[in-house]
């Protein structure tokens, strides 16, 4: 139903708010509030070498000027490592997962002679079948059971059926043996908790998804609408980076251009209806579809900006 639309933006607070996240968070924002959804914000700050406040002031100031109010107050990922935790242990109590107590330097050792004999590196723990009589008193990470045969179908609204291998999917770990929430663990548990239909984010993403779902599936949880975009690239065709000019939102912001020509513009970043190039913020709302969105990677323009 479309009331129940509910997006969402999750950044990584480790910089400025760049152009490709704005992006992120503008086709997010577009699609819920286009279809009286909710857009909500989560901080993901669970990196804490990384993770600074000043940069996620900055997000949310980026945010504030481009005008895309968020829903609730912002979420951090790091504030729900006990929830994190718990449905790690869930997914234990119904066999989904295991403990698995080989330590770094076992599985260092068994990438190396993989490597060495040319096998596969991928781990698979020997913990996987172990009766729980032979389990040792020592710390142990938690695995979640990937399926040894078959394929992984990820139904992507831009990138159409991503189908992955399961034999290349390792039993990924969810909860480390120091307790703390992986990542991976950290984005399907929340995402899930904030309601969150549909995850709009950048392509760089979709391999994830299809551990993501491990997580998902072990919980009998619906697994929502992927959507996930090219990333943008410089007028050469390379990968967006410094020497292509401004990337960060603030840049923009400080050089005096209108927030409501840079959401256009960043609006036109890889979607397109028809042959408009200029809308209003209603037209936007209205128009914006996940199936305007392109396949191929975006190219930033800046002279496009200028006009
Ligand atoms: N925190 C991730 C990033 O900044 C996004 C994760 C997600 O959207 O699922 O790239």
């Amino acid at each position: 139903m479309s009331s129940a639309v509910v997006t969402r933006f999750a950044p990584s607070p480790t910089g400025f708010l760049h152009i490709g996240g704005a992006r992120t968070a503008l086709f997010n924002w577009l699609y819920a509030r286009g279809r009286g959804g909710k857009f909500l914000l989560r901080i993901e700050d669970t990196d804490r070498a990384r993770s600074t406040p000043e940069a996620t002031e900055a997000i949310l100031t980026g945010l504030k000027w481009l005008g895309l109010d968020w829903d609730g107050d912002p979420i951090s990922q790091f504030d729900r490592a006990d929830r994190h935790a718990e449905v790690a242990h869930q997914m234990l109590a119904s066999g989904h997962a295991y403990k698995c107590f080989s330590t770094q330097d076992e599985i260092e050792a068994f990438r190396e002679s993989a490597r060495a004999e040319g096998r596969s590196t991928l781990f698979h723990s020997p913990w996987r079948d172990a009766a729980p009589v032979t389990h040792p008193d020592a710390p142990f990470a938690i695995r979640v059971k990937a399926p040894q045969t078959g394929e992984t179908l990820i139904r992507d609204e831009v990138q159409g059926d991503v189908r992955i291998r399961n034999d290349q999917l390792d039993d990924m770990i969810v909860l480390r043996s120091d307790g703390t929430p992986t990542y991976m663990l950290a984005v399907v548990v929340d995402d899930h908790d904030m309601g969150v239909t549909h995850v709009i984010r950048g392509d760089d993403h979709l391999n994830n998804a299809a551990r993501q779902m491990l997580v998902y599936h072990a919980m009998g949880w619906d697994v929502p609408v992927w959507a996930h975009i090219p990333l943008i690239h410089g007028p050469d065709g390379k990968k967006l980076s410094k020497r292509h000019g401004a990337l960060g939102v603030e840049e923009y912001q400080r050089m005096g251009y209108p927030a409501a020509a840079m959401r256009n513009y960043l609006a036109r970043l890889g979607w397109s209806h028809g042959n408009d190039e200029f809308f209003t913020d209603a037209q936007a709302r209205d128009w914006f579809d996940i199936s305007g969105i392109g396949k191929a990677p975006a190219r930033l323009d800046f002279k496009k900006l200028d006009h």
